[in-house]
């Protein structure tokens, strides 16, 4: 995803909220300043492990996935979108919180799951 009015203190504060919730779990693949653009981040997140709080799952096949979930997102964006940030997806720009935890359908093997059920998160609540 793409920050805009962000910093790495904002940046940094929103991977916490993350770790809070999803027990220290959640990393960076990739968190680079755009040098065009001040203020612009590209930001990426992982897991550290997945098989642990927060990694996506295969619904179908239930194999872990190497991805940080919906759910993870969610409260990453959240906690940006109370900074005053600006996120934009691959799909689209989020600037509200029903932006933000609008729940997608996507298609695994031939099957429409919705996104949130992509992981353990509402299963382990
Ligand atoms: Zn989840």
């Amino acid at each position: 995803m793409i920050v805009y009015k962000t910093c790495l203190n904002d940046l940094n504060e929103a991977l916490l909220a993350c770790n809070r919730r999803f027990a220290n779990n959640i990393t960076f693949r990739t968190c680079i300043k755009k040098t065009k653009n001040a203020g612009t981040y590209n930001v990426r997140l992982d897991v550290r492990s997945s098989s642990a709080n927060g990694a996506k799952q295969d619904v179908i096949t239930g194999r872990h996935i190497h991805a940080a979930c919906w759910h993870v997102h969610g409260v990453f964006i959240e906690e940006l979108l109370k900074r005053g940030c600006i996120i934009s997806s691959m799909h689209n720009k989020l600037t509200t919180h029903a932006d933000n935890w609008k729940n997608e359908e996507r298609l695994r093997h031939g099957v429409v799951v919705l996104a949130s059920d992509m992981c353990e998160c509402e299963r382990q609540a």
